[in-house]
């Protein structure tokens, strides 16, 4: 800006100077000069009025006193007081008679001048000249004096120039200090009328430099009409509808970004060197890379799988979309890798889009053993019934107590195949959600008693005793009475079911900080190491031959009403010696 405005300041003001200095000098010139001229002339010509008179005058003189040239000088001085010029009366021969200065007879002749030449041709004029004896320039007068109608000598009036020259040089001075204050002046107005003129084009060079660095404030309104007023309305259109599209753009920024960083997907944009424009942090935490360490850095040093880095080159060559699957190493993540060349709208870019499909793989591993299990659990009852009905049919029936004995079987097989049907209805609606909890406030007592006296008979017929430890005192907690009895009832025909005659039950609930816990301890069997993460698994049973009647549903099914209450459930067990089935409900 301030190249601008000295230039500008220069531009105005240099002009303006120089042409005042131009026109006062030209015109100061001039007028010295026509004032020299014209004063001369002035002079002259009343130079030569007054030698005309004098001349006049002493004709008179010489008439009425021929010779005397005493008398002449007496009237000579007189003059010379009166008109205040000096004056020379010589004779014909150029002798001089009378002198109002000097000493007459102490003179030169003056017949070699050129005015006393004229005027003894009886012409009266002036002449200018460099006087030795006076060191000036001089302007003479001469004229003749007549005696009857003969020269009988010259007058001549002398007056220096020098007061002329000094009057035209004081005026040539004073013009010329007049025209350089009034330069400087003109300068200084123009400095001051630029300077003000173009301070708001300083500040909207400040304002576009701060445009240019991204800072969009307000421009101060300008209530100028000129042009700069002008121009600086245009520039603050201009800058509103930029500031506006700018907020526009930021705003579809922050879309964008938002969208990035809230997908599962990873995405990368790669350019024609492979170098990274963009990651969003679901590619970031895919391949263990920060922002730094990814932007444009090189894919192959981000994306340490050659599949991928081979799926970028093959679409760059191919400029068609390209897809590939693979699992990573080590942390076994299934992913598909989809690379879409950007060449109309960015081009020499790839879009590389990463979809993790370890979920969904999982998902489709669960669906595909749920379909083998249920096939599997269907096939074996039905199996056995067919045999059944088989060998009724090739003889059996013959043998009342036969048939007997294997209508009994065949009656607890589809007891078998009910439980199952049952048991599966009932994950699939727990799952589904379809049967919403009818949860109440309930002593643990309360809740644990119905299923314990349920199971009763069964645990005594097994010699097994079965017992409920429960404080009065304890908090109630909540939970819906029907579906935990399920649970109850399943755990308890479970440690039924796994612990030999003579053993023992016990059904207990504690207190535990916020939650309750209730326990199902049995002196059973136990439930091997290796065995114990995996029993909460659908349809998991750990020794087929040994759980009959089992459908491997039924912990999964208790699982996931206790995590519907928002409590947990786990199991503890030592092989030979019995196990613990504990699980919480929060209270109420
Ligand atoms: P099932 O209907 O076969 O009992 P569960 O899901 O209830 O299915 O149990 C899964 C497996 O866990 C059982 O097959 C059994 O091997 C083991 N199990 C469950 N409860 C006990 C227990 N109290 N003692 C020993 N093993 C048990």
């Amino acid at each position: 800006m301030d190249k601008i405005r000295h230039s500008l300041v220069l531009r105005i003001a240099l002009p303006f100077a120089l042409l005042l200095m131009l026109t006062m000098g030209g015109l100061s010139l001039y007028l010295s000069s026509f004032l020299q001229k014209s004063s001369l002339e002035i002079l002259e010509t009343n130079l030569l009025s007054e030698v005309r008179l004098v001349a006049d005058r002493l004709s008179v003189l010489m008439e009425e006193r021929p010779g005397d040239s005493e008398s002449i000088n007496e009237r000579i001085k007189l003059y010379s007081r009166l008109l205040g010029v000096r004056i020379t009366v010589v004779d014909p021969q150029g002798n001089v008679l009378g002198e109002s200065y000097s000493v007459a007879a102490e003179m030169e002749n003056h017949l070699d001048r050129p005015e006393i030449q004229r005027a003894l041709r009886q012409e009266a004029s002036t002449e200018q000249r460099y006087s030795d004896t006076l060191q000036t320039q001089m302007l003479y007068a001469a004229a003749p004096i007549l005696v009857n109608g003969e020269v009988a000598g010259v007058a001549r009036l002398a007056v220096s120039l020098r007061t002329i020259q000094r009057n035209a040089n004081t005026l040539l001075n004073t013009i010329l200090v007049a025209t350089a204050v009034a330069t400087i002046l003109a300068i200084l107005l123009a400095v001051l009328v630029t300077y003000y003129s173009i301070l708001p084009l300083k500040h909207l060079t400040e304002t576009a430099r701060r445009m240019a660095n991204g800072e969009l404030s307000e421009i101060k309104p300008l209530y100028r009409r000129d042009e700069v007023g002008q121009l600086h309305r245009a520039f603050q259109d201009m800058a509103h509808q930029v500031k506006g599209q700018i907020d526009e753009l930021q705003t579809e920024r922050t879309k964008l970004e938002i969208v990035l960083a809230n997908m599962t997907d990873g995405i990368i944009i790669v350019d024609q060197e492979g170098l990274i424009q963009l990651i969003n942090p679901a590619a970031l935490s895919l391949f263990h890379t920060t922002e730094e360490q990814a932007y444009q850095k090189n894919l192959v040093e981000v994306v340490r799988h050659h599949q991928l880095i081979e799926l970028w080159r093959k679409s760059n060559i191919s400029l068609q979309q390209e897809t590939t699957t693979l699992e990573t190493a080590p942390d076994r993540v299934f992913l598909q890798g989809i690379a879409t060349p950007l060449h109309e709208s960015l081009p020499g870019m790839t879009l590389m889009v990463f979809q993790n499909l370890t979920r969904v793989r999982k998902l489709e591993t669960v669906r595909r053993d749920f379909v083998s299990n249920v096939s599997h659990e269907l096939r074996t009852p039905l199996a056995a019934l067919k045999a059944l009905a088989e060998t009724l049919q090739e003889g059996a029936l013959e043998d009342p107590p036969a048939a007997r004995r294997f209508l009994q079987r065949m009656d607890t097989e589809i007891d078998n195949l009910t439980q199952l049907v049952q048991e599966l209805l009932e994950l699939s609606r727990i799952e589904s959600n379809r049967v919403p909890l009818q949860r109440v406030a309930i002593t643990p007592c309360d809740l644990a008693s119905p299923a314990v006296e349920r199971m009763q008979i069964q645990a005594q017929r097994s010699g097994l005793s079965l017992q409920l430890e429960c404080a009065g005192d304890l908090p109630a907690v909540k939970a819906d009475p029907q579906r935990i009895e399920n649970v109850l009832v399943n755990l308890i025909h479970n440690a039924i079911k796994f612990t030999p005659p003579g053993g023992q039950i016990i059904v207990s609930a504690h207190q535990e900080r916020n939650t309750m816990v209730f326990s199902i301890h049995d002196t059973g069997i136990g439930i091997a190491p290796e065995a114990l993460p995996r029993i909460f698994e659908r349809f998991y049973k750990i020794d087929r031959s040994r759980s009959s009647g089992g459908t491997g549903l039924g912990l999964s099914i208790a699982r996931h009403i206790i995590e519907a209450h928002g409590g947990r459930i786990w199991a503890e067990s030592k092989e030979n010696e019995g196990s613990t089935f504990s699980f919480t409900l929060p209270l109420a």
